[in-house]
């Protein structure tokens, strides 16, 4: 059944002009004529069968029956670019049923009716009803975006034609806006990457080292004869916040406490005290506010979705 979408409605017996989208359709026809290279050699050399395709406008995926390694991958990829250069015919028919019974030949499921076979000679013979190009060369060139396990076999995603060389256009975009941020060649593209992670990390590590820092002084500063205390903060990491409350613990005997975040994302904590239950005010803290986390009598940890005003009413 074949569906003909038009712009309006027209009466029995009218004269239409239907018209093919050539530019979408040559380049369906790139990527199942792709599709037939790539499994056909799939199957020739590591006696691979296609259990899955699937072809849109963005994507084309290819799902074999056994796993396939990058090395035998890339192997059938150079070797279908080997078959589009050298220009195969790409023939469609439909053989006597004798022909057909001595032919082995590529199909999903059992056909009745009359079987149209799609050959290119020493490279696949597939039964299938799809349009196709007329020799391998149309194809263009056949690129293998990503492939991965799938189901117990490997899922490959493929572009041809026209579409490869879009992608490669864009990843060149991609590239090239890159490297001129970074401000580096090419080629050093993966070291500079590699490079300014480890600048961010060993930042990341100094700003904490600072923020702890701070965050003792303010400590030392509170007079001892303090019971409670409680510290509102942002973006300390946990074991600073332990660092903290251990060393107010040391100085005041009720409930320390210290609340890293803010209103809007809340707040990671820690408790600690020498005198009160941490647990059963962490319990308190899940039961009222909905808190998570937990610890022992000593200290506790967690964090709550809740205001700055909506813990202290609590504590
Ligand atoms: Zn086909």
């Amino acid at each position: 059944m074949i569906y003909h979408y038009c712009d309006r409605a027209f009466a029995a017996g009218q004269k239409v002009v239907g018209v093919i989208d050539w530019a979408h359709r040559f380049g369906n026809m790139q990527q199942h004529t792709g599709e037939h290279i790539f499994t056909g050699l799939a199957h020739n050399i590591y006696g691979a069968d296609n259990v899955g395709f699937h072809l849109s406008d963005n994507t084309v995926t290819l799902d074999l029956n056994i796993e396939l390694s990058e090395e035998q991958v890339r192997r059938i990829e150079r070797t279908a670019n080997l078959v589009i250069a050298k220009d195969f015919p790409v023939k469609a028919y439909y053989p006597d049923e004798a022909t057909l019974a001595a032919t082995d030949y590529r199909s999903k499921k059992e056909i009745d009716g009359a079987i149209r076979l799609v050959e290119i000679e020493g490279v696949d013979i597939c039964a299938c009803c799809a349009p196709h190009v007329n020799t391998t060369g149309q194809v263009g060139m056949l690129k293998v975006i990503s492939f991965g396990k799938y189901k117990g076999g490997t899922r490959v995603y493929i572009l041809c034609g026209l579409r490869a060389l879009d992608d490669y256009n864009h990843k060149m975009s991609l590239l090239a806006q890159s490297y001129q941020k970074l401000n580096c060649p090419e080629e050093n593209l993966p070291d500079r990457i590699a490079g300014i992670m480890e600048e961010n990390k060993q930042l990341k590590y100094r700003i904490s080292q600072i923020k702890g820092d701070i965050l003792m002084n303010q400590i030392a500063g509170y007079p001892s004869d303090l019971s409670d205390v409680t510290i509102f903060t942002e973006d300390l990491d946990a074991k600073t916040m332990r660092d903290g409350v251990n060393a107010l613990v040391e100085k005041h005997d009720g409930l320390c406490a210290i609340f890293s975040g803010n209103d809007e994302d809340g707040y990671n904590f820690v408790i600690g005290s020498s005198t009160r239950d941490c647990k059963a005010i962490a319990t308190g803290l899940r039961e009222l506010l909905g808190a998570k986390g937990g610890g022992s009598n000593q200290m506790a940890q967690g964090s709550v979705d809740a205001t700055r005003s909506a813990i202290e009413r609590t504590l």
